[in-house]
Formats: C-alpha cells, sequence, structure tokens
C-alpha cells in the first residue's frame, strides 16, 4: 500500500479546509495518525475534519486529557494527543480500546507514544513546516486508508 499524497497548505484556513475535504472522504473506522513537530498544525488539521462532520464549537488540544470526545449526529470522533504519555500502559487503563469501534473516526497526535497499544493506522500524516506555510504527506496503510488516498488524487 504505497499510496501516496503531497499538498501545500499556505496558511492555517487551507489546513481546516484540507481537513474538511478529508472530512467527506473518509469511512467511519478509520485510524488516522498524525506526525509533525509541536506547532506543525496537527490540532488545525483535526479541527478542519471535526468540523468538517458538523461540529460547532471549538476543537482544543486534548493534551492533558489525552482524549476529546465528539459525539456528533454521523460518527464519533475520538481525538487523542498522547504527547504526555509516560506509560503507553495508561491507555489500557482508560480502556482505549472501546474507543476504536467500527463506527467511529479516531485521530491521534503523537501516535508513536502509544505504540504496541493503539490499533494500526489506516492513515499516516505528516505536517512539516516550509517557511511560514506548512506541507502535509499522507500516507496509506490500507485498504481503507489507499481509497481516500485516490479520491484526494481525483480532487487535486
Ligand atoms: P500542533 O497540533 O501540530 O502542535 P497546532 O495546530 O496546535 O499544531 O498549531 C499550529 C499553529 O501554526 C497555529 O498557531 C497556526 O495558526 C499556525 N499555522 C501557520 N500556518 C499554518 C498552516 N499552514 N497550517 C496550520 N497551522 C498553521
Ligand atoms: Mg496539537
Amino acid at each position: 500500500m504505497s499510496e501516496q499524497f503531497h499538498q501545500f497548505l499556505a496558511d492555517e484556513s487551507a489546513t481546516v479546509a484540507f481537513g474538511n475535504t478529508l472530512s467527506s472522504l473518509v469511512a467511519q473506522g478509520v485510524v488516522i495518525y498524525l506526525y509533525g513537530d509541536l506547532g506543525a498544525g496537527k490540532t488545525t488539521l483535526t479541527r478542519g475534519i471535526v468540523q468538517g462532520f458538523g461540529h460547532k464549537g471549538k476543537v482544543k488540544s486534548p493534551t492533558y486529557t489525552l482524549v476529546e470526545p465528539y459525539e456528533l449526529p454521523e460518527v464519533n470522533i475520538y481525538h487523542f494527543d498522547l504527547y504526555r504519555l509516560a506509560d503507553p500502559e495508561e491507555l489500557e487503563f482508560m480502556g482505549i480500546r472501546d474507543y476504536f469501534d467500527d463506527k467511529a473516526v479516531c485521530i491521534l497526535e503523537w501516535p508513536s507514544k502509544g505504540e504496541g497499544v493503539i490499533p494500526r493506522a489506516d492513515l499516516k500524516i505528516t505536517l512539516e513546516y516550509t517557511g511560514e506555510a506548512r506541507e502535509i504527506s499522507i500516507d496509506a496503510q490500507t485498504e481503507r486508508g489507499a481509497d481516500v488516498v485516490t479520491k484526494l488524487k481525483g480532487n487535486a
């Protein structure tokens, strides 16, 4: 599965708009890993996805709570930020497996901190600084992920 997609994101609003687009392409049950340095735009992209599914309010970083749930009419979205996770075992204690069902969309910042405990990704997304702007790279890891990348290429 080596489907890949890259796009330049000129500013924050471009990243939010791209998240909106992604929300229209991902199926329920998808697992998305977000990579990139602090401030690269992972939470901003998540805001675009979550609001794309109809959430009207804020999307804040769940750094201290580890997970922020969005229970929306169409789908439950779980936004994880594992930056402060000391030990992947903590995830077992919080019952992480219950979040990953066929109907949920799970988005994880700092997935490397949960290695061995979190389910595998359908999409691995990396945000990188290019000056003031960002570049997004999307790697499909499963058939379900490849389907999203194919559609993104069709849109571009
Ligand atoms: P992360 O979750 O990766 O730590 P955030 O999304 O919280 O990052 O923050 C990204 C910061 O970078 C915001 O302050 C945002 O305004 C700024 N920014 C500048 N350009 C972009 C861009 N193209 N996409 C996303 N954020 C951008
Ligand atoms: Mg963040």
